[in-house]
């Protein structure tokens, strides 16, 4: 039973933060783990000493373990490792195995990364690496030395045990989701505001989202997108709960009684009334959107400070300053990118004007949104929404 019980080895980011901040974030980090491992069937266990953390799991779950691993947040790398019996000999064989294991994948030069926490290992770490080096040069013939630009490095870590492996994963690094207290993202069925989702998570927030559909004039399709990506970006955030509200109504009375050219604008500050109202119900602290500058009509400096004239929680926007093509490269690697280009029809794109306004005036923005008269309207919304967890 013990023998196919493999370690994963976790390194948390963000190590500089000191006092009992760190160790806040280190028990936030652990319960995280603990929470994902809990849904893997099977004898697992999280350990946390020394600056790391310990997964233990049977071999045969290790594809679900990495799936958790390369969605959790907090880590700046993590590795599946060989322990072995603490002595140098037994170490120095497990590089050369580990050496066999690299050349096998294609690697024909190497270098060994040796570090030692326990001082009373008999070898140092540098000993370590020109041992374990030349174990691995003797055990496989067609193999070289290259400490600058190695195809793949071994690495050996003495610690309260002996570890030895390769091929370690880059981790998600941020701040593990729970320290920074809950936010409310304005989640669209669009590509940005999942991966601004994504960002925020990654200062330790706490993601709720909430979505404004216009059914029957938006279809169920373009509601049930939303849903998968909130499952998706979910995965990054400790799960999401996603608040679904109507708001054909508010949409209707825009368009009845303001000139076509504010309707988007009006409607953006619409939804971020609710939100902010919404978000004081469930006690999120700050509003999240995917807005990036100028990328729309609606999201020129001017329209901005719209939209935002109305409200005060603090509005987070963490794609601001980053280009459509970077948001699709960082869309695709969280894996929102196909859902996000399906083409049902978004509320916002419902009644586009033509010509919307490119420079809005705050003063006058707020005149028009006042004769809308949308407090019931919205209340209503707040009232008959629909809660996926
Ligand atoms: P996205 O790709 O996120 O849809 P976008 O480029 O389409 O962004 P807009 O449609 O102008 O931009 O939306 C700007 C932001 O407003 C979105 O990123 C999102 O945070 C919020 N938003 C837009 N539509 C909705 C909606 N129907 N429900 C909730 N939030 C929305
Ligand atoms: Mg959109």
């Amino acid at each position: 039973m013990n023998q196919n019980m493999v370690t994963w080895l976790l390194k948390p980011s963000e190590l500089t933060l000191k006092g009992d901040n760190r160790k806040s974030f280190e028990g936030v980090l652990k319960s995280n783990i603990q929470r994902l491992l809990s849904k893997i069937e099977a004898k697992v266990s999280v350990k946390f000493t020394a600056g790391r953390y310990y997964i233990s799991a049977p071999e045969e779950k290790s594809n679900e373990i990495e799936d958790i691993l390369s969605h959790l947040i907090g880590i700046s790398g993590w590795a599946k490792t060989v322990t072995c019996e603490k002595t140098p000999q037994a170490v120095i064989n497990a590089a050369a195995e580990e050496g066999r294991k690299i050349y096998a994948n294609g690697a024909r030069t190497f270098k060994i990364d040796a570090r030692r926490t326990d001082k009373s290992f008999p070898l140092s770490s540098y000993e370590l690496c020109c041992e374990g080096g030349n174990a691995v040069t003797n055990a496989v013939t067609d193999i070289k030395v290259d400490i600058h630009n190695p195809q793949d490095t071994i690495r050996i870590e003495i610690r309260e045990k002996a570890f030895v492996y390769s091929g370690g994963k880059k981790g998600l690094y941020g701040l593990p989701v729970g320290t920074a207290g809950r936010g409310l993202l304005l989640l669209s069925g669009g590509i940005d505001s999942p991966v601004a989702a994504f960002f925020m998570a990654t200062r330790g927030i706490i993601i709720d989202a909430i979505h404004f559909h216009a059914y029957p004039y938006t279809s169920i399709e373009a509601k049930e997108k939303v849903i998968t990506l909130a499952k998706l970006t979910g995965k990054y955030c400790m799960g999401i709960h996603l608040y679904i509200l109507n708001f054909t109504k508010v949409q209707m009375r825009i368009k009845e009684r303001s000139p076509a050219e504010w309707t988007t604008v009006l409607l953006r500050m619409a939804m971020m009334e609710a939100a902010e109202k919404a978000a004081k119900k469930i006690k999120c602290k700050c509003l999240i959107t995917g807005e990036s500058l100028s990328q729309v009509a609606s999201q020129t400096m001017e329209n901005i400070a719209c939209t935002q004239s109305r409200i005060k929680l603090p509005v987070f926007r963490p794609l601001i300053g980053i280009s459509k093509e970077e948001i699709i490269t960082k869309a695709k690697q969280i894996g929102t990118f196909e859902t996000s280009i399906l083409p049902f029809q978004d509320c916002c794109t419902l009644f586009t004007p033509k010509h919307p306004v490119l420079r809005g005036k705050v003063n006058e923005a707020n005149e028009l949104y006042e004769k809308l008269e949308l407090d019931e309207l919205i209340e209503e919304s707040l009232q008959d929404y629909e809660l996926v967890k």
